[in-house]
């Protein structure tokens, strides 16, 4: 039976508030199969598009099934990049905070000792990339005992970045006992060897393109000298004057220029590529996603699975030596059932880079003309209001979720021996409180973060200015 509904399926009503708060209607194709398959308890290897709602897939039954009084990890996610690891365990929080899953990101290049911590605490699933997951295995600060379920994501992408023995030396260290589930864009041979080696009968599960991004964005070619490039790239954000744009280039250094340049043009913009401290891209890639600037210019770092709502328009100011790259560059417009459109600049002697891409997305991208003088002129006043109004403020995805939680920070944690058996205690205590409107409780060594849901924050902030935890009056503010 094909379920059009996610009531139909057996899911939690926790989850399925998140799933109706998150605004998630009807499941996608690929939901339709992966979930059930997964609720089951079957290994799945899945063959689709990122944008195709893949994340959820496999989000909504792992956190169905995780036990919630397990103390040790029961899931591990793995993905290729640092960024993917945080969307995708934000994506994990959303679809499992009634429930209350708590899950943590744990990726290199960051402080090891602040994952260390968190993973000394109760979390039911780690999102994290190969290579920090294996140090914190080889240092004993990951338990994988209990590990009941193991996710690759985007698969395809990890064999490319050189990942697949560390995957292997990941897997071999995990419980047999587990349900596995493999998701790639595309299956070339070294991912069936790896399924065929670690899978159990694995249910294979494609879902075919016709529907596929690529074929939803509006995609055109300029052909053009290297040195007009850059003007080139003003003539047409002036005539395609977006709302918010990416512009992807194959280097850092190309990077920087065409930043420097349109910051110069007095261009609403910012850039990400992998020479940037990892505090500095994540904040960069908030601020895209909350719309706080128009134009994003990026290296492949931002391509893959990176999942921003409405953006207007991707300009691969480079084209992309590598084809695959070309299809998740332009996918970052046309989500999810929106329409997109992707521009590409083709220096003269890059045609085999385009025959290339032509032939693995089976069309012509649309020569055009470049822009004349009188039309872009004619543009620029049009371009220029929007150039000096704010960008529209992108809601988030968990925002209508925020809405009825209320984090509050406690003056007290570790060092007091505070325990989450003490939080619970109290605030059930408080009139109208049950342990079902407490959410993830965090303990730092002198701070403890308590999520209170169901619009019960005020209420329970109120109550603590005169209630004592564990014996005294602590310091409660809102976060
Ligand atoms: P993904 O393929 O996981 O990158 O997901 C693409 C986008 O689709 C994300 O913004 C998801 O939040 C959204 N999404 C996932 N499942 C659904 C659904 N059933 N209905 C509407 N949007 C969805």
């Amino acid at each position: 039976m094909i379920i059009e509904n996610f009531n139909d399926y057996k899911l939690s009503s926790e989850l399925l508030k998140a799933i109706s708060m998150l605004n998630f209607k009807s499941p996608t194709k690929v939901q339709k199969q992966v979930i059930p398959a997964v609720l089951d308890g079957n290994d799945v290897v899945v063959k689709s598009q990122t944008g195709s709602g893949k994340t959820a897939s496999f989000a909504i039954p792992i956190c169905e099934l995780v036990d919630w009084d397990e103390n040790k990890p029961q899931a591990l996610i793995l993905t290729p990049t640092r960024e993917l690891a945080i969307q995708v365990k934000e994506d994990v929080f959303n679809v499992g905070r009634f429930k209350r899953i708590k899950a943590s990101a744990i990726y290199g290049k960051a402080p090891f000792s602040r994952q260390e911590k968190e993973l000394k605490q109760k979390t039911h699933i780690v999102v994290g990339t190969p290579g920090r997951v294996i140090d914190h295995m080889e240092r004993g600060t990951f338990d994988t005992s209990k590990i009941k379920y193991l996710i690759v994501d985007e698969a395809d992408e990890m064999l490319n970045m050189g990942f697949v023995e560390q995957i292997e030396t990941i897997i071999k260290e995990l419980p047999k006992d587990r349900v596995t589930m493999l998701l790639s864009a595309t299956m070339p041979k070294d991912i069936k060897t790896l399924c065929n080696k670690y899978m159990k009968a694995p249910i294979s599960i494609e879902i075919e393109d016709e529907n596929s991004a690529t074929d939803r964005i509006v995609q055109e070619r300029y052909t053009v000298d290297r040195k007009d490039k850059m003007e080139l790239l003003r003539d047409v954000t002036i005539l395609e004057n977006p709302d918010s744009c990416m512009i992807f280039c194959n280097t850092k250094q190309k990077v920087e220029d065409v930043c420097y340049e349109l910051s110069n043009l007095k261009y609403n913009c910012d850039k990400i590529h992998g020479g940037m401290e990892q505090r500095d891209r994540l904040s960069v890639m908030n601020g895209f996603r909350e719309g706080k600037f128009r134009y994003l210019i990026a290296t492949d770092v931002a391509a893959r699975g990176i999942d921003i709502d409405n953006i207007s328009l991707v300009i691969n100011y480079d084209i992309p030596q590598d084809r695959e790259s070309y299809v998740h560059r332009i996918g970052r417009t046309g989500r999810i059932k929106n329409e997109g459109r992707a521009i590409t600049f083709v220096a003269k002697n890059e045609n085999k880079f385009l025959d290339d891409i032509h032939e693995y997305i089976g069309k012509e991208i649309l020569l055009k003309e470049k822009p004349d003088k009188e039309t872009v002129n004619n543009a620029k006043e049009e371009f220029i209001t929007k150039m000096n109004s704010k960008p529209k403020v992108k809601k988030t995805k968990g925002e209508k979720l925020n809405k009825e939680i209320m984090k509050l920070h406690i003056n007290a944690g570790k060092k007091t021996k505070m325990r989450a058996v003490d939080i619970v205690g109290t605030l059930c205590n408080i009139k109208g409180m049950t342990a079902a409107d407490i959410g993830i409780i965090n303990i730092l060594d002198v701070s403890t973060f308590v999520e209170i849901l169901n619009n019960k924050g005020e209420l329970v902030f109120q109550a603590l200015q005169n209630t004592t935890i564990k014996g005294r009056l602590r310091n409660v503010s809102k976060v």
